[in-house]
């Protein structure tokens, strides 16, 4: 995937990368003597894979889970923007500390779960139908699929999970309710068409989660499909291929005729290799619900995403806010099955309630223990509710001045015309100090719509209108959640009111 010849693009990349990195006033952050990539990616804040080359790039192979010192590390953190030091020693990392809880449990690879994002009609239905007619695992002759919320297929003998309902708005809306199922995003763009609105929306959404990202080109049947175009607007938005000296990974495919799929398929599977996915098959079932229905006649249905475990038929299950006994389990292919295992999607009977999509659920020992967890669920919920309604500017602010936990600002800026943006994100982002960076994780024009508030809440962002108005859904949703979002009409107000949240000063 990391081609040799592309070094010097890389590069130059690199070059540019760091750039823009360090155009923001480094952080400070200190390092222990020896840490995991994996550790280092969960201090700074940056994705694994991009850890990974970037050491590449500074000529040292190392993979996931793979130690490096304090000298490696420091180089690594500064081509981020940070400023290091050296951990005492007695100190303990915190991911060295999560990792030691996860003792005793073997990790094995598990398959890597897709989201499918772009803009409407550029193909994601087309590419999911195309995947899953190709590649279908066929358990028994004649296995008819079924629509559960998510399917299977194999490649090479590997497995892949593919998450049924396409969009970044669906991914994102799980995300608010607190579940990360998404391990790729493979973002559809029409060779015919180009970048388009919902495209910069699915490439912000992904990359606030910090999701990787793999550009599946689409429509190359088509006599006016121009690669080159899109290769360049991709790059415009900072999303750089492989072929130009960047990250990420581009397949020219055709859903339509069925081109380009298998090797989309490839591509996958290398990556979620770079990415190390790997989770504990044995023990209790962990995971997310990703569709919940009521059935006139089998009672409450959800399609249940096994994340760690394996989930087993007769387990009790506590999600969101019930449980059941899991009375009967089906997989994809609509087939009976007795065990379910990580990424693996099944479709669950025996709730005692419609579950929701994006609830969590994880397997306990008896009744006892489901009706106490649903209490802490209760509870936790609470929490998360006062975690939403502190999403407005002075109550971050007011957390500043009593010297909280906030590191980072993380907004989303709508404004009436394109030309407003750039000049708004640079004032904005120039705001960072040593103690908060200020990150504006999507940026567009047009009015403020639903996705912007479920981002706000998912990524606890708030959203500042510059002379845009919100679409009804979206206020509803705002008062609903209780999201706040701020007018201006001036930019110095603008920034004037962000610089003083920033420094607790904000009424
Ligand atoms: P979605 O809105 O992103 O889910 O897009 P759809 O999958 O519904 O596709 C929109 C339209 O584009 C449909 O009419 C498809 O038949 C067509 N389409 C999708 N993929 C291709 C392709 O590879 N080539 C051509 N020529 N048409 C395609």
């Amino acid at each position: 995937m990391i081609d040799k010849k592309q070094e010097s693009l890389a590069d130059n990349n690199q070059d540019s990368q760091t750039m823009v990195l360090s155009s923001r006033t480094s952080k400070q952050i200190s390092l222990p003597p020896v840490l995991t990539v994996k550790q280092l990616g969960e201090l700074i804040d940056v994705n694994a894979v991009d850890i990974i080359k970037q050491l590449m790039r500074n000529g040292v192979m190392a993979n996931i889970n793979q130690t490096i010192d304090f000298n490696v590390a420091s180089v690594i953190a500064d081509n981020f923007g940070y400023k290091v030091k050296r951990q005492p020693s007695s100190v303990k990392s915190k991911p060295a500390a999560a990792a030691k809880g996860a003792k005793g449990s073997k990790l094995a690879p598990r398959p890597p779960v897709i989201t499918i994002m772009g803009h409407v009609d550029h193909g994601k239905t087309s590419l999911l139908d195309a995947i899953r007619k190709s590649n279908v695992i066929a358990t028994e002759a004649g296995a008819i699929t079924q629509h559960i919320g998510a399917y299977q297929v194999e490649m090479d003998g590997k497995k892949i999970t593919f998450l049924d309902t396409p969009g970044h708005e669906a991914f994102t809306a799980m995300r608010a309710r607190g579940a990360q199922a998404t391990d790729i995003a493979v973002l559809v763009v029409a060779a015919d068409d180009g970048v388009m609105p919902q495209t910069v929306e699915a490439i912000h959404h992904a990359q606030a989660a910090g999701v990787p990202i793999v550009v599946a080109i689409n429509k190359i049947d088509k006599d006016n499909a121009n690669q080159d175009k899109i290769k360049k607007q991709l790059a415009d938005l900072d999303l750089v291929i492989e072929e130009w000296g960047g990250d990420t990974i581009c397949v020219p495919i055709s859903a339509k005729k069925g081109i380009g799929i298998n090797d989309l398929l490839e591509n996958l599977l290398v990556l979620s290799e770079v990415l190390e996915l790997k989770a504990k098959p044995d023990g209790p079932a962990e995971g997310v619900a990703i569709e919940a229905k009521m059935d006139k006649s089998m009672g409450p249905l959800a399609t249940l995403l096994v994340q760690k475990g394996t989930l087993k038929l007769g387990d009790i299950v506590v999600i969101g806010h019930t449980f059941g006994k899991v009375k009967a389990m089906f997989n994809d292919t609509g087939k009976q099955i007795k065990l379910a295992e990580p990424s693996t999607p099944v479709k669950v009977l025996g709730l005692n309630e419609v579950a929701h999509a994006g609830d969590t659920f994880k397997v306990v020992n008896d009744e006892r223990e489901a009706r106490s967890s649903l209490e802490r669920n209760r509870n936790t919920e609470q929490a998360f509710a006062t975690k939403v309604a502190a999403l407005s500017l002075s109550d971050f602010s007011a957390q500043v001045s009593s010297g909280g936990q906030v590191k980072d600002l993380n907004i989303i800026l709508k404004t009436d015309v394109q030309g407003s943006i750039e000049p708004i994100k640079d004032s904005l982002e120039k705001l960072t100090t040593d103690k908060v960076r200020v990150r504006v994780i999507h940026s567009s024009s047009g009015s403020i719509n639903e996705s912007d508030v479920m981002l706000a809440i998912a990524s606890g962002g708030i959203v500042i209108g510059f002379n845009a108005r919100p679409e009804s859904g979206a206020q509803r949703l705002a008062d609903l959640e209780k999201v706040s979002i701020r007018y201006y009409n001036v930019i110095y107000d603008l920034v004037n009111d962000v610089e003083k949240a920033l420094k607790g000063m904000l009424e």
